[in-house]
């Protein structure tokens, strides 16, 4: 499909696509002889990332290739084709009594676009989504298809990749049996509790999320999900929390009811991503959305410095987020080698300039944490702070030399923001 430049977006209109090609091939081979005659190329996933990380003089989108989806029992994984989106592998998935350790908060996003920027959902001992890759096929840059495997010295550089690696068509996700699960939210944690005592709130649920303002006593939301077949009922005595009936603030926060089913226990496919499948996540896109991950040993003084910013920042905020993920191998994990917190803050689209001059502010605060950004959202860093916090930046800048001689997949966000060859607009 041709367009003229600038008339694609991103989901949320933060970014307008440079591109003026969007390819949809229906085969694998197709989008090979695409790849293989294009000078400048880039996968495009469904398009949620808030940065122009997907962009390029030409796209591609792998959505239309066949919808595979192979169970491998013996081997516990099943390959799946990477423009799936994480809803409808996991619906698939629980149809088979099978389950993944995790979701991001929103299900419809496509498994190849959230391994490439290293989303992730919530949870002490749950690595990133991409911690569950055990393999994956790609089409390189001169159109000829490439495995990476567990084993073969590149593999913990090609998962999260940023889409710099090449196109990947296929991956591979360890799987378990299915699970059941029960959400649970609560209201009004104190602040002090939270900065307190951070690994007892954090260890309440196999995934716990925390949701609210910076300047206020008490945080909006203490959001857990509990797996039954691992898990007791949680124990609160603890906390002096107040107990939130289904209908009470979240749903009535929530934008046309987009929460995933609370308190009713449910499969883990319904319940591990916030937001309902069928109906516009989060803001419905009237937003931008930034996020740093900390060492979370950093944590509680970490979100102390935010809350110096907390006047400024609240002025701009629907909300933001506080998860947990545990350490994992991968080169650009925003958890490479360290289990890390991540502060996320869900901002108001209509303050979009205001948001982009206190960013700086924010890493700023966040710099002697050693913040690292999250590669799909709004961030400012400059590359020399991007490359203090990424210690396997030079392995992975090799790589890509290796994978991509002809830079077909390089971009201007590479240029900015891996590579410092160009400035930060
Ligand atoms: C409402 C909302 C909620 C979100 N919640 C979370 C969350 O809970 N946790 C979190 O970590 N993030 C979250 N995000 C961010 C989101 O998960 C990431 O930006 C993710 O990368 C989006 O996936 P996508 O399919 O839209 O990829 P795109 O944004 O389309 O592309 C992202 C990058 O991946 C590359 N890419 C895509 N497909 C392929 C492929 N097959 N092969 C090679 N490269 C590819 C692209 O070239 C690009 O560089 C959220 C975003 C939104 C809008």
């Amino acid at each position: 499909v041709s367009h003229e430049p600038g008339a694609l977006t991103n989901w949320a209109g933060t970014h307008r696509f440079g591109a003026n090609r969007l390819h949809a091939p229906g085969s694998v081979d197709e989008a090979a002889e695409i790849i293989g005659g294009a000078s400048r190329i880039r996968v495009l996933g469904s398009r949620h990332s808030f940065n122009d990380i997907a962009d390029s003089a030409e796209l591609i989108s792998l959505r239309g290739l066949p919808e595979e989806l192979e169970i491998d029992t013996a081997a516990s994984t099943v390959r799946v084709a990477s423009g799936l989106s994480y809803g409808v592998v996991a619906a698939r998935l629980n149809g088979a009594g099978l389950g993944l350790h995790n979701l991001g908060s929103l299900p419809h996003i496509t498994v190849g676009g959230a391994c490439a920027t290293g989303t992730h959902g919530s949870g002490d001992r749950n690595g990133v989504l991409a911690s569950a890759v055990r393999g994956l096929d790609l089409i390189a840059a001169d159109g000829t298809m490439r495995s990476v495997r567990p084993g073969d010295p590149r593999f913990d550089g090609s998962v999260i990749a940023l889409g710099a690696l090449g196109a990947v068509t296929h991956l591979e996700l360890q799987v378990e049996p299915a699970y059941q699960v029960q959400q649970s939210v609560f209201e009004h944690l104190p602040w002090r509790v939270l900065l307190d005592s951070f690994d007892e709130v954090t260890s309440l649920a196999y995934s716990v999320s925390v949701l609210g303002f910076w300047g206020r006593p008490t945080l909006d939301y203490l959001w857990l999900k509990r797996r039954l077949d691992r898990e007791e009922p949680i124990p609160l005595r603890m906390l002096s929390l107040d107990r939130s009936p289904v209908d009470s603030a979240i749903s009535r926060d929530s934008v046309n009811g987009n929460i995933s089913t609370l308190d009713e226990v449910g499969p883990w496919s319904e319940r591990m991503a916030h937001f309902r499948a069928d109906r516009a996540p989060s803001n419905s896109g009237d937003e931008i959305q930034s996020e740093y991950f900390v060492d979370r040993a950093d944590a509680p003084d970490a979100l102390r410095a935010v809350r110096e910013l907390a006047d400024v920042i609240d002025q701009m905020l629907v909300m933001s987020e506080i998860r947990t993920m545990a350490a994992d191998e991968l080169w650009l994990s925003p958890a490479y080698r360290r289990d890390s917190v991540g502060i996320h803050f869900t901002w108001l689209g209509s303050a979009g300039a205001e948001v982009h001059a206190l960013l700086p502010r924010i890493e700023e605060a966040l710099r002697p944490f050693g913040a690292r950004p999250h590669w799909g959202k709004a961030f400012r860093m400059s590359h020399d702070h991007v490359r203090a916090v990424t210690p396997r930046l030079d392995d992975f800048l090799a790589l890509r030399r290796e994978r991509d001689p002809r830079d077909v997949f390089r971009n201007h966000y590479l240029d900015r923001v891996l590579l410092g060859t160009s400035a930060n607009r």
